[in-house]
């Protein structure tokens, strides 16, 4: 178990690191071609720099998805706990007889 978390644990560094990879390449490719020599409507830099935007929109998208899927998770989770430890708790729970 230790090593499994160990082994999730250098994945999401190495995820992390390329995505953050992948976002500096993007901005420095639009920042670095951003004032070209446009040849008009079928400019191949443009055509990259709009399939950049595209694609960092779909990465903001999945990332933010990610984030609410994380967050309702861990609320269900936390929530689920504490309502299964308050019932736990109850006389009902405990089979306590009020009448003795
Ligand atoms: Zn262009």
């Amino acid at each position: 178990m230790c090593r499994m978390k160990k082994i999730l644990h250098i994945f999401f560094v190495l995820m992390t690191i390329s995505l953050v990879l992948c976002l500096a390449s993007a901005m420095f490719f639009e920042s670095f071609h951003a004032d070209h020599d446009c040849t008009g409507e079928d400019c191949p830099i443009c055509q990259i720099i709009q399939n950049i935007r595209t694609s960092v929109k779909s990465l903001v998208l999945l990332l933010s998805s990610t984030a609410v899927f994380i967050s309702t998770t861990s609320f269900i989770t936390f929530t689920a706990d504490n309502l299964n430890q308050f019932y736990s708790n109850s006389l009902v729970a405990q089979k306590v007889k009020i009448s003795d």
